[in-house]
């Protein structure tokens, strides 16, 4: 993930939720993308140290190990940039120009004549970062999987090329949560440039606010009009985080008995409710800041080490030597 500041529900149901999953069950690696915030943003990068930490919070808050998971800083591991560099010679403009998830961001933050050659190759460091520690599974929302397709191609050309007989890179699979693209409050995705987010870290108030603002299905104008909660996305935030009332709350929307006032205000209660751990956590993690930079030193040398072991095998098979 890119640190730009706290994090938001879309990215924790979208992304960090199976991170904290998968960490049992794989031999997880946590990346601050600070590097690939330069692709939308060259001007504030004294920001980066502020937002990686209460990136790096959000994380921990929300359940990440990092003993049993190493978070660590891709430009505190300089082998990636090595990686992506050799990587960007086996690719062509033309297939990264037709990239969904680029042509979305240059439409979302009208880049239309100002996209860098950086943001262009954007899932190249991507990859780079992916295969530096050979992953096989890459949980991520909807949006990167185009990432993660040409994380696979560019695997496949480096070991045809250079590893025929002993493959180096494996090719990597997506993994989505059953939320892979959630709405924000404002009915487009929830996106940190959109201004349209809920953040984990919200005080229960802000969330209500939020929430009350929200867009909801514009046929249901007064309170008794029959609705249709699958085009809501206050419907959506119910079924992840109100499961149990899902079949009441439908039935009520269609029929006209539950209004959106109060409908909004029940979601708002079990969002804050289920994010009221991880506040605490974060409240307690904000006031030992140490901890947390000792935790991302820690993080930086266990990727060095795998970096610096990936790239040996790189150099050999290139014949860098
Ligand atoms: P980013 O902020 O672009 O670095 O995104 C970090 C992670 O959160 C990526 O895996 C994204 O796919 C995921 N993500 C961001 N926004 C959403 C959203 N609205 N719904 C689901 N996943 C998201």
């Amino acid at each position: 993930m890119r640190p730009t500041g706290r994090l938001h529900l879309g990215n924790y149901v979208g992304a960090l939720e199976n991170w904290v999953a998968l960490q049992d069950e794989y031999e997880n690696f946590h990346l601050v993308a600070d590097w690939h915030t330069l692709t939308t943003d060259v001007e504030h990068t004294k920001n980066i140290p502020t937002h990686t930490f209460e990136m790096v919070v959000d994380w921990i808050a929300a359940g990440i190990d990092p003993e049993k998971s190493p978070i660590f800083i891709q430009s505190k591991v300089k082998s990636h940039a090595e990686l992506y560099l050799i990587f960007n010679m086996l690719i062509s403009t033309g297939r990264l120009e037709r990239n969904p998830t680029l042509k979305e961001q240059v439409r979302d933050l009208s880049l239309e004549s100002t996209v860098s050659i950086g943001h262009l190759s954007y899932p190249v460091l991507q990859a780079a970062d992916i295969l530096m520690y050979k992953g096989e599974v890459v949980p991520v929302g909807e949006d990167q999987l185009p990432h993660i397709e040409i994380t696979r191609e560019l695997a496949r050309r480096f070991n045809n090329l250079y590893a025929a007989d002993a493959p180096i890179f494996p090719e990597p699979e997506g993994k989505l949560t059953r939320f892979p693209r959630l709405t924000g409050t404002d009915g487009n995705r929830m996106s940190k440039s959109l201004g349209n987010t809920i953040l984990l870290s919200d005080e229960p108030d802000e969330i209500q606010k939020k929430m009350r603002r929200a867009v909801t299905d514009p046929e249901k104008v007064r309170r008794n009009d029959p609705g249709h909660p699958d085009i809501c996305l206050v419907f959506g935030y119910h079924q992840k985080f109100n499961p149990s009332e899902i079949d009441e709350i439908r039935s009520g929307c269609e029929s006209g008995a539950l209004g959106c006032v109060d409908c909004k205000l029940n979601c708002s209660r079990k969002l804050i409710d289920h994010l009221a751990p991880m506040r605490e956590k974060r409240e307690e993690l904000v006031s030992r800041p140490e901890e947390v930079k000792a935790i991302i030193e820690d993080g930086n040398r266990r990727a060095n080490e795998i970096a610096s072991k990936t790239m040996a095998e790189v150099h050999e098979a290139m014949g860098f030597g």
